[in-house]
């Protein structure tokens, strides 16, 4: 019986030929709740390189500067007195160089300085200087992309316009710029494809003014890559440490460690919030899709990172605000860590005792082991991304007509590494993603899914199963 069988190939071949690179969701499907990415063996190695000694001294080290005030003096006498500001701002950057040294040269050390006109809680002109030390990424394409850990180095005490006193800010935030500092030592001895940002910004407690200005840098850099394709970079993620000292009173819980995520971004357009508002969309901003893969990373490397990523879906706590949300105005994905419980007598607070009540952020609050934990999660969730493969681009969910199978179809970033594509799915009550289906190394996908009753995203998966953020589709028509 040939004919036929001619017949049913020709079909065949002219089905594969309709679909194109499609795959079709049709068929035995591979259900299965999204377990936990598998830990890259070479990325645990490098986390058992965090050391909580190295954290100790240089939190020690942060706190010996006395003040920390953004507002505090830098020039050459108090730098060589070693209070002040400036003198904490040297020394970052030798501490940057000599991890650098050590890896003959791999750091590019840099300063971001600028002059913020007096303000509220800036009485005078002050220059605000930003540290941080960048691993370029080793593939040319993909060096562009960025992925980003910061703390803030600045102090205060119960006195915002305080430049003298004593601000040790061992938790708040030596501990925040020791994560960015012991991942730079620990990241440093390893390659990844993407570059890798270690940042310490000033002047948070004086308004944010420079995590705002690197990302306002950030911004245009990424405007520039997006308009001209000029030479650039795209900010995929940043981690934002602040308060990650462990402080250790009586209820703390040591085995969790706090990630802050937006809501709404604080960068969507009206028009963004209109969609949002129509079809859902108010859980899944970049910044949450971010606080859920840093929930992924948390299981691979439970063992070895030894803290558990509690998400918690608002932007930050009640009457406080933190660096990450100047990235967040600027578009970007970001994310706040923070311990479990907060000891209000241990911040923003002069040094003293009263009735019997220590007050103060000194260093003997802070519990070293725990916040070499909060390092090892950050250290894993920056190696994770640097690995994967860039996220899909222009990610879409056709909607032209009314039915229940759900198409999905993107296309493939520039250079990606990818070497197949995952579909994965939550109901839209679920916090996190419950589902995945890998439907190989193509460009759209049928689902026998109703997207009225699921939410979809796609993410690029490499052949040593690194994954990229998922990327939620916009509708079109
Ligand atoms: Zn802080």
């Amino acid at each position: 019986m040939k004919t036929p069988w001619i017949v049913a190939a020709s079909f065949s071949l002219a089905l594969l030929l309709a679909l194109g690179k499609a795959a079709s969701a049709e068929g035995p499907r591979e259900d299965k709740p999204v377990d936990s990415m598998a830990a890259d063996s070479r990325i645990s190695a490098a986390l058992q390189q965090v050391s909580a000694e190295r954290i100790r001294v240089n939190i020690e080290k942060l706190v010996s500067f006395g003040t920390r005030s953004t507002i505090s003096a830098q020039d050459p006498a108090a730098i060589a007195s070693g209070r002040g500001i400036g003198a904490a701002r040297d020394w970052i950057r030798s501490e940057f160089e000599r991890y650098s040294k050590d890896c003959s040269g791999c750091l590019e050390v840099k300063t971001d300085s600028f002059t913020e006109p007096p303000a509220d809680r800036i009485p005078q002109a002050t220059e605000i200087t930003n540290v941080y030390a960048v691993l370029r990424g080793t593939d040319a394409e993909n060096a562009k992309r960025v992925v980003l850990v910061t703390g803030h180095y600045d102090s205060r005490n119960s006195e915002i316009l305080d430049t003298k006193g004593d601000a040790p800010g061992a938790n708040d935030d030596a501990s925040g710029a020791a994560v960015s500092l012991e991942c730079a030592r620990v990241l440093s001895k390893m390659k990844f494809p993407a570059t890798i940002i270690f940042l310490t910004v000033a002047g948070e407690e004086q308004g944010l003014n420079g995590s705002r200005h690197f990302a306002k840098l950030a911004g245009e850099q990424m405007v520039k890559e997006k308009k001209a394709k000029e030479q650039g970079w795209m900010l995929e993620a940043v981690l934002n440490n602040d308060i990650v000292g462990g402080d250790k009173s009586a209820e703390q819980d040591h085995s969790v460690v706090r990630v802050f995520s937006e809501g709404l971004p604080a960068a969507a357009t009206e028009k963004e919030i209109e969609r949002i508002r129509g079809l859902g969309g108010e859980n899944d901003s970049t910044s949450r899709q971010l606080a859920r893969y840093i929930a992924d990373v948390g299981r691979a490397y439970q063992d070895v990172v030894g803290v558990k990523p509690m998400l918690v879906f608002r932007l930050d706590r009640y009457l406080r605000g933190g660096d990450h949300y100047s990235f967040n105005q600027q578009g970007f994905a970001a994310v706040r860590f923070t311990e479990f419980r907060e000891d209000f007598h241990h911040q923003h607070q002069n040094v003293r005792t009263e009735s019997g009540v220590e007050y103060g952020d000194l260093a003997k609050f802070v519990d070293f082991d725990y916040v070499a934990r909060v390092a090892r999660l950050n250290a894993a969730t920056l190696a994770e991304l640097a690995s994967a493969p860039a996220p899909p681009v222009n990610v879409h969910l056709l909607t032209k007509s009314l039915e229940n199978d759900s198409t999905l179809t993107w296309e493939v970033a520039p250079g990606s590494l990818a070497s197949a594509y995952e579909i994965i799915w939550r109901g839209t009550t679920s916090p996190e993603w419950e589902h995945v289906q890998r439907v190989g190394n193509v460009q759209r996908a049928t689902m026998k899914l109703s997207k009225d009753n699921v939410i979809f995203a796609v993410r690029a998966v490499d052949a040593q199963g690194h994954r990229s953020l998922p990327v939620v589709p916009l509708p079109e028509r």
